[in-house]
């Protein structure tokens, strides 16, 4: 080390801006800070699906660093600190548009595999317009989502599944658990091993519970952040990556930063893509920019019609595209 700089690549487990904390290679954590002038190579993808390869200015100001990034850290043995050079390339991210579109959307993590979305059966009621509004913040941004539903012996399995089948019919995975009974816990564990996962849903389902019950001293705060006390404020607590255990591999992330779906600016004729047993279907409507609301010929509300698309569902696309509407007129 006779240049007197040490290097080695890190993963970002946490940090809003300022310091943020690594964790290097050498199995340890770091505080460490932003070079001013970055290498970059910057790519994401779109709510379409397609990567997106951005050639923006460099510079620490407009790079925006997430939980989750892949760097080059840099020792200045001299200064005794840490700097971060160079983010790798990204494969994916979960990020919410800049208002009225453009380049200043906020990352909340990157390099995300999949979006977990947990409610319970009861002890919360569950809200499946509320998950609703989770998966299509997942859909918009081309992440995989997952979902689970704890407490099930309150319930009962069968009650639950059917409750939970339009989810099923839909295509997404839906986990039945109780963390109480240790029912359906082992699936879980194997869709989060190796993978990035955030993990999202309201408070009081058992997300800490189960985390900690599959990985015992994760020193999850999950259930720290209550939803009222943040509810309505833009300002969110940044996201937590929590490696797991080497053996298992991956990371969940623990972010408070899904709720409104208001604050993702979803471009309203994006809608439609974010579900995808509607999807499925819009190609078949008559008219190419149909809303699926009042056209005629539209393949989508025939589907709805015929039970072949989940009426609670068709209508949490109505009430979704109704506030999109609303808020993107203002
Ligand atoms: P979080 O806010 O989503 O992290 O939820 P917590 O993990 O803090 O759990 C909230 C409450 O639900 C706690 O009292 C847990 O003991 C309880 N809980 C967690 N899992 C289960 C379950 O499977 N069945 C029942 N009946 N209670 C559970
Ligand atoms: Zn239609």
């Amino acid at each position: 080390m006779s240049s007197g700089v040490a290097a080695q690549h890190g993963l970002v487990s946490s940090g809003t801006g300022g310091v943020w904390r690594v964790l290097a290679d050498d199995g340890e954590e770091y505080e460490a800070t932003l070079r001013g002038r970055l290498k970059k190579s910057d790519t994401g993808r779109r709510a379409d699906g397609s990567m997106r390869r951005d050639t923006i200015a460099a510079d620490a100001a407009t790079m925006k660093l997430a939980v989750g990034d892949h760097v080059r850290l840099e020792r200045d043995v001299r200064q005794h600190a840490w700097v971060i050079t160079e983010i790798l390339p990204r494969k994916s991210i979960l990020a919410r548009r800049a208002p009225g579109g453009g380049h200043g959307e906020r990352v909340i993590a990157a390099n995300v595999d999949q979006v977990i979305v947990m409610f319970a059966a009861a002890n919360p009621e569950p809200h499946p317009r509320m998950l609703d509004r989770f998966l299509v913040i997942a859909e918009a941004n081309g992440l995989a989502a997952r979902i689970i539903v704890n407490k099930v012996e309150l319930v009962g399995e069968g009650a639950v599944r059917e409750r939970f089948a339009d989810y099923v019919r839909a295509g997404y995975d839906v986990h039945f658990t109780s963390v109480k009974q240790r029912i359906g816990i082992d699936a879980v564990e194997s869709s989060l091993a190796g993978r990035v996962s955030v993990v999202s849903g309201p408070s009081g389902v058992g997300k800490s519970s189960l985390l900690n019950a599959l990985f015992p001293g994760l020193g999850l705060r999950v259930s720290d952040i209550s939803e009222s006390v943040n509810k309505g404020r833009h300002t969110t607590v940044g996201a937590y990556l929590h490696p797991l255990p080497a053996t298992v591999g991956g990371a969940v992330v623990d972010t408070p930063g899904l709720r409104e779906i208001g604050m993702w600016e979803l471009p309203i004729r994006e809608l439609d893509l974010c579900f995808p047993e509607i999807r499925a279907r819009r190609e078949a409507c008559r008219f190419a920019d149909c809303a699926h609301v009042a056209e005629p010929g539209c393949a989508v509300r025939d589907a709805v019609q015929r039970g072949e698309i989940s009426a609670a569902r068709y209508d949490s696309y109505v009430k979704i595209r109704s506030e999109i509407e609303s808020e993107q007129t203002i």
